[in-house]
């Protein structure tokens, strides 16, 4: 990663076809690359400006908007330039390439990925949680997910934080000034009700977890393994349980060219659907181009939150079901779908049995989706709050969850008798601690790379 602080530009766009397409700079003073690019035409400061937008020697390239952001008044806090031009591949790299070439003089150079939005949190214009939903809104695969992102970016979850850090801060100064006057230790506990601020941020903080382990399933969404032999009705299935929400069908990254898997949601949890049908077993596999695709397919199965295991209500298991069954690790729970009741008679219902929770549905007549529906968001942990959600990442519930731990360490000291206020004071430092590493105040570089990374360019 790159971390010199020299103007950068890069397309921001997405790549392909559009209406519009935005080539964008950013940098301490762009005025000179503005002059450059437009003839010494001034760009009033967050104004559109309709403008030709030509090459050295004159030749248009396009003609579009530009604006021109003064720093601090902009998304990255430096001067930003933004031209607007029309949206095909070719025209867009010819108007960057132009814009490198008209900023050669004062070392403007192309971003790197997420460089936009590093430069505007080392601007302080966003704190890493921010940052990271910037990321994740663009990322979404539901509304709900976009929702949350987008509350995490206003900086809902960074406040929660900051909250959380403030009232470990305000105890911790109490223990602190009472650690300099040794003759007073032994009340101090009752006189600040030091245990009642300490329990009440060890609720708040489980709380805080809560809110962000939902959203961070809305992030992650449940992966199901999808096994049934043809004509069981999978298909069918799938639409059933996308039901009156539009089924937004996402395919999973790396797997766009296999159709095997695909995305709905519940309740706005993405569900990472694989489908198994056709795929056959490690020793079944004829050819070496057969044999990596299943291989793949075997990868992505064993990443499996939960495995559903179609069957016709009228037949039962077949043999070729036992073999791929016999294939599944261990360990993940399986629902068997018996399919078609409406053909066999059984009614719509769930049990629980010791190698597998039985459903009987009938995907055509959807009778019994809800109680699969059901299922698999108790499966994911989905519980309804109605509060709202911040769309979290792992390292924001780990975080959490170590602050909880300091927290809990905390409590037991206070709670001796020959309490220790050092040990006390230094469960609420390390607490602390780990609380501001969600927001980045104490974030070191290689998490900053590794965040910022996972970014296109032009973010
Ligand atoms: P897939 O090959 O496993 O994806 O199965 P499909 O979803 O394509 O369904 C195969 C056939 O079974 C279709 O003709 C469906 O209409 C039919 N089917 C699916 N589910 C049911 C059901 O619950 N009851 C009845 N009677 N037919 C069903
Ligand atoms: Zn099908």
């Amino acid at each position: 990663m790159n971390l010199d602080t020299l103007p950068i530009a890069a397309i921001a766009t997405a790549p392909g076809r559009g209406g519009i397409g935005v080539v964008r700079a950013s940098g301490k003073n762009l005025k000179p690359l503005a002059q450059a690019l437009f003839n010494g035409v001034e760009l009033k400061p967050r104004h559109a400006t309709y403008i030709p937008f030509k090459q050295a020697d004159g030749t248009l390239i396009d003609q579009g908007i530009a604006i021109y952001f003064k720093g601090p008044h902009s998304y990255t806090g430096e001067d930003v330039l933004e031209l607007q031009g029309h949206g095909g591949p070719v025209v867009l790299q010819m108007l960057l390439q132009r814009v490198l070439e008209a900023g050669h003089d004062v070392g403007l150079r192309l971003a790197e990925p997420g460089e936009f939005t590093r430069r505007a949190y080392m601007n302080d214009k966003l704190d890493l949680a921010q940052a990271e939903a910037v990321a994740d809104l663009i990322d979404a695969s539901t509304e709900a997910a976009a929702k949350s992102a987008s509350q995490s970016l206003s900086g809902a979850f960074s406040q929660a934080i900051h909250a959380l850090v403030e009232r470990v801060t305000h105890l911790r100064m109490l223990v602190e000034a009472t650690l300099d006057f040794p003759e007073e230790e032994i009340d101090f506990l009752e006189k600040s009700d030091a245990r009642g601020q300490l329990r009440g941020i060890v609720e708040s903080v489980d709380h805080v977890f809560r809110q962000a382990s939902q959203g961070a399933l809305l992030r992650e969404g449940l992966n199901v393994v999808l096994v049934g032999q043809p004509n069981v009705g999978k298909s069918s299935l799938l639409n059933a349980l996308a039901g009156a929400d539009v089924a937004i069908v996402t395919p999973i990254a790396g797997t766009t060219r296999d159709k095997v898997s695909e995305t709905i949601q519940i309740e706005g949890i993405p569900l990472n659907i694989i489908d198994t049908a056709g795929i056959r077993s490690h020793d079944e596999a004829v050819d070496i181009v057969e044999r990596i695709g299943i291989e793949r397919t075997w990868g992505e199965v064993g990443k499996a939150d939960v495995i559903l295991h179609m069957l016709d209500a009228n037949h039962g298991p077949t043999r070729a079901d036992e073999s791929i069954l016999a294939a599944f690790p261990a360990g993940v729970p399986v629902l068997r779908i018996w399919n078609k009741i409406d053909l066999s008679g059984h009614k719509p219902s769930i049990d629980a049995s010791d190698d597998a929770t039985h459903i009987y549905l009938s995907a055509h007549d959807h009778t019994g989706i809800d109680l699969l529906r059901k299922e698999l968001l108790r499966i994911a942990g989905w519980q309804q709050t109605g509060e709202s959600l911040y769309l979290a990442r792992e390292r924001h519930l780990i975080a959490l969850k170590s602050t909880a731990r300091h927290l809990d360490r905390a409590e037991e000291h206070a709670a001796q008798t020959d309490q220790s206020l050092d040990l006390f004071a230094e469960e609420l430092r390390l607490a602390q601690v780990q609380l501001s590493t969600i927001t980045g105040a104490f974030s070191s570089d290689d998490l900053l790379g590794v965040i910022f990374s996972r970014f296109c360019i032009g973010k």
